[in-house]
């Protein structure tokens, strides 16, 4: 079915604790937004991609990854927002009505595969809204403000969200145009459209497919490539 990918890649980064912004640091020596692009652009029910930089960066993007690199795909860049919600909300106006499918990968979570990212459009095709997730490993506890807990969580149901987080365009679209409206914001795609009482299927992820927040994880993502290619 066909499908438009898009992107959010407009943070600051600033966890990163480095000048130059996430999607062109370097993992394996090429930018770390390349490997999200070059997944999507290994599936062929995808149609387009379009990645949210952030604003005032299209060029810097155009110049370090879509035109220094080889896709086959249509690449858009457009200027992304003050949040990762207004990013996608943002990106949603681009995608034309008569797409049936949009698929929100964050530029930040680069291990992502083909395989998985194919699984997740074929689940989607049957469940309207999914998202990859995977197990917790840790015990979970929520705690007040002077750092007493108040809460064990049962780790049995406990999954940690990741990207793709997939939808039927028509769900996606009226999720973020409600919570917009209303004020509501959500951590991801799905809590907005879990908010309107559309059940959203986990689809299980992968503990490679990390998102790089911290200059560790740059360190651990080399590590997981380089084992890949064994
Ligand atoms: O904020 P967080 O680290 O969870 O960001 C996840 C993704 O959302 C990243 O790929 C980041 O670039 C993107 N983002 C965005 N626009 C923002 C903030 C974050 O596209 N204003």
């Amino acid at each position: 079915m066909k499908t438009i990918a898009i992107v959010p890649a407009a943070g600051a980064g600033e966890r990163m604790g480095t000048g130059r912004k996430k999607p062109y640091l370097l993992l394996n020596n090429r930018p770390l937004l390349y490997y999200s692009l070059a997944a999507l652009d290994n599936i062929p029910s995808i149609a387009q991609i379009i990645v949210a930089v952030y604003p005032g960066e299209e060029r810097i993007c155009q110049r370090e990854v879509t035109e220094k690199f080889h896709f086959k795909k249509s690449i858009q860049i457009i200027p992304g927002g003050k949040s990762r919600q207004e990013s996608v909300r943002r990106l949603l106006e681009r995608v034309p009505e008569d797409i049936p499918l949009v698929l929100i990968h964050d530029g930040a979570r680069p291990l992502i595969t083909p395989e998985l990212l194919k699984q997740a459009i074929a689940e989607t095709i049957v469940w309207k809204a999914t998202v990859l997730a995977v197990p917790v490993k840790d015990t979970i506890k929520s705690a007040n403000d002077t750092l007493q807990i108040e809460k064990t969580l049962s780790r049995e149901q406990l999954w940690a969200i990741q990207t793709p987080q997939t939808f039927e365009r028509s769900v996606i679209w009226e999720a973020h145009q409600r919570a917009s409206q209303e004020g509501f914001i959500g951590t991801d795609d799905a809590a907005l459209v879990e908010r309107m009482g559309v059940r959203v299927k986990i689809i299980m992820g992968s503990y490679d497919n990390i998102k790089i927040t911290t200059p560790e994880d740059l360190i651990v993502a080399e590590a997981i490539l380089k084992n890949r290619k064994k």
